[in-house]
């Protein structure tokens, strides 16, 4: 009888949409994948596993995979597609990116991808070898994802913050080190239903059992909030007034802590006087949350020691979500809850292991200040933001989905797209986009499954390897693990894989040094120490205690700042409240509030129209954005595109539960099944996004149904102010619904 083998791996990589850094145990028969489950040693996940997770067999073996390289043979969108080999693919990648290169030069190919993962460090590797700065998360209007809020921590303290869980040292909440938070601020999440970046959702369950009390921020009622001490159901987008009064409540009542903002604070007095402009009566109009329920809420946090905030994506989807992001952020620096048991920790790429050089700095020490500068000279929106151009190498994707239109100020003429679905998923105005790509003269398109995206613009398909069949690395954040190849499928072949082959022919130079995907992997691990071999098979490693990489107190130990003295990664050394970098960049230096762009307040003639505020994007706990659509078990727990509607105005409209509706604004129309529910304020509805039907349709002009049900048609594109981040209004556009007319399902 043949034997079980059971490779110990991690997940961090699309295919499925992993996020986190689960330990998994993926059992493997005959040389296929015959159950997967969580490894119980793993200190991330403990044993436990997500539905995603669990159904990888039916995700690994599904019928729809991509299983060769194909190329388009029909017109675009008919779905008539040839299997070609790997190296006829790879040899019309090079020879139609480098004619477009030759004729138009390197900038005129963007190379795109959806969320991180693992994948960000080899399209970067790609982009650059290719020679163009155009590596862009293209239809993430306003960059809206994570990176406003890394850059208000960036360049407020000089790292990344997040709630301390325990797990950045080996024994988790075992260790005698760790405390656990005495308040938690479940900001903007609902963290079991989602597979948020480097965070276990269940984390904050595991803290609420041993004594964590919640405070919950949210437009929506989830299962956290129906256990918190105190929850605000703010109005959508109104975050930043929100933080600014809560530091009014806290500053003004002398609830921060002084001896830390006296030694570690530049720019308290100015904060306070912002923070004064924001009294409670103000902020509660502003954000819908009676007075007193604000000021309990600061009154909580502030009083606990030590307090974390766990936040989620809709801060950097508000209209301006750096700002609001550094107003949140100066609530854990005043508090002195920051590299602290319990608190907000300093988060760093165990041992400094990156999968690419994302930042500049790290840019400038592998290629030199002239690469850089070069890159940002071409790099779209560089010359228009001067926080994009100091932060990360990205282009910014709402100028570039308008220069793809427009070939303003210089052509682009081909799109690489790299495991991301935008048009049925993330990209806002979506039509838009649509456009865009047709526009292209070649598009590359590496994913698993044929989407709504692949059909309609695919001039090249590459099929990308899942999690179970590929090798790569996972340091976002700790411990440092690496991915195994358990299975093959087809001729799939990881995104490791293909980006450094093609990386290969575009700078020769190259083969000198990576023979293998191995060897690129080493490379990138060298910081740790440790190989390829020596960390695979579940030999996962935590940084050594008082090192860069490992909290807790760093700041106090010299070991944050790259002089070694002690302060904090920022020009002053300290937490700049008043931040002279985005003074710098022609920026308020001191968190604000703006009106989302659509509102009662901003535009009261168009809410009287529409009067209902849309939230998009709400997490299911069986799909990650996009992906899973036609995964059978995850589809039978979530079957439909909903629209969730207060009773009271379901009443109001003539709507009853499970009744398709039209969902409406200027920009165009939906429909959506009707969810009758409390959980939602009466004057909000919530649309999960990222739904397209696979079971329908996927070629011209159905698109898998795209037209019909996706809410980013009702999105227009960003940014939201002149940091160039934030601002897509994924959950403030104004939206009218109304009950399908006869003949309309
Ligand atoms: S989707 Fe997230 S929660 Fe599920 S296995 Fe992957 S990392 Fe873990």
């Amino acid at each position: 009888m043949n034997e079980v083998t059971i490779f110990r791996t991690t997940a961090w990589s699309p295919g499925p949409g992993c996020h986190g850094g689960c330990g998994l145990e993926l059992y493997v028969k005959d040389g296929r994948l015959v159950k997967v489950e969580g490894d119980d040693e793993h200190p991330y996940n403990r044993g436990r596993l997500c539905p995603r997770a669990l159904a990888l067999t039916q995700y690994v073996y599904h019928p729809d995979r991509f299983l060769y390289p194909m190329k388009r043979v029909g017109e675009r969108g008919e779905g008539k597609f040839e299997r070609i080999s790997w190296d006829q693919a790879l040899d019309m990648v090079e020879e139609r990116f480098s004619k477009i290169k030759d004729t138009y030069g390197a900038e005129a190919v963007i190379f795109a991808q959806g969320t991180g993962r693992d994948i960000g460090g080899p399209i970067s590797f790609l982009c650059y070898s290719f020679g163009s700065p155009n590596w862009v998360q293209l239809g993430l209007a306003g960059h809206s994802c994570y990176t406003p809020r890394l850059a208000a921590m960036m360049f407020t303290h000089g790292d990344y913050a997040v709630l301390d869980a325990g797990q950045f040292v080996p024994e988790g909440m075992d260790d005698p080190e760790y405390e656990p938070p005495e308040v938690i601020v479940v900001w903007a999440q609902n963290p079991a239903a989602g597979c948020q970046d480097g965070f276990y959702g269940h984390w904050v369950s595991d803290c609420m059992k041993k004594g964590s009390k919640l405070v919950v921020i949210d437009p929506r009622w989830t299962w956290f909030s129906s256990r918190a001490e105190k929850f605000l159901q703010l109005r959508p987008g109104t975050d930043a007034a929100l933080a600014l009064g809560m530091l009014n409540v806290i500053i003004s009542e002398g609830l921060y802590d002084k001896d830390f903002v006296d030694t570690w604070c530049l720019g308290f007095e100015e904060l306070a006087a912002r923070a004064a402009e924001y009294p409670l009566e103000r902020v509660s109009q502003i954000t819908w949350v009676p007075a007193e329920d604000i000021a309990e809420a600061a009154r909580l946090y502030a009083k606990a020691k030590p307090a974390a905030i766990q936040w989620g994506v809709p801060i950097d989807m508000g209209p301006s979500g750096t700002t609001i992001a550094q107003a949140i952020a100066h609530l854990w620096s005043i508090t002195g809850n920051l590299d602290v048991p319990g608190g907000q920790v300093i988060a760093r790429a165990a041992f400094d292991v990156t999968t690419y050089p994302f930042s500049t700095q790290e840019l400038h020490s592998l290629y030199g200040e002239e690469f850089v500068k070069r890159m940002n000279e071409k790099r779209i929106g560089a010359a228009e933001f001067k926080l994009l151009k100091n932060f990360r190498g990205w282009g910014q994707p709402d100028r570039a989905v308008e220069q793809m239109l427009s070939g303003d100020p210089y052509p682009i003429k081909a799109c690489w797209i790299q495991t991301t679905n935008m048009l049925g998923g993330q990209a806002a105005d979506t039509k838009m986009h649509y456009q865009a790509l047709l526009n292209m003269d070649f598009n590359v398109v590496v994913d698993c499954f044929p989407n709504p995206t692949t059909m309609a613009v695919a001039d090249l398909i590459l099929p990308a390897a899942s999690i179970a069949e590929k090798e790569s690395l996972r340091s976002w954040w700790s411990p440092l693990q690496v991915m195994m190849s358990a299975v093959t499928v087809g001729e799939c072949r990881s995104d490791w894989e293909i980006n450094l082959e093609l990386a290969k022919r575009f700078n020769p130079e190259l083969r000198k040094r990576f023979d293998t995907v191995k060897d690129l992997i080493d490379d990138r691990l060298k910081p740790s120490g440790y190989t390829f071999d020596e960390l695979k098979d579940g030999h996962w490693k935590f940084p050594e205690k008082d090192t860069p990489t490992r909290p807790y107190r760093r700041y106090e130990k010299g070991l944050l700042r790259p002089d070694k003295k002690p302060g904090f990664r920022t020009p002053s050394g300290k937490i700049e409240l008043y931040s002279t970098s985005f003074e710098e960049f022609d920026m308020d230096p001191l968190p604000f509030f703006t009106e989302p762009p659509e509102s009662e307040v901003r535009t009261p003639q168009l809410a009287e129209k529409y009067p209902l505020v849309m939230v998009t994007g709400r997490r299911s706990p069986v799909y990650f954005h996009s992906e899973h659509r036609q995964i059978p078990w995850l589809r039978e727990c979530d079957p439909d595109p909903t629209v969730e509607i207060h009773p009271q105005t379901a009443q109001e409209l003539g709507i009853s539960e499970g009744e398709w509706v039209v969902i409406h604004n200027e920009r165009g129309r939906i429909k959506r099944k009707a969810r009758v529910t409390p959980i939602v304020h009466p004057r909000v509805v919530s649309v999960p996004h990222g739904w397209w039907l696979p079971e329908t349709q996927g070629t011209e002009p159905n698109l898998y149904g795209i037209w019909d049900i996706n809410c980013n048609i009702l999105v227009n594109i960003g940014p939201g102010d002149d940091s160039g981040y934030g601002g897509g209004p994924y959950k403030t556009a104004l939206v009218a619904v109304k009950k399908l007319s006869q003949g309309e399902e």
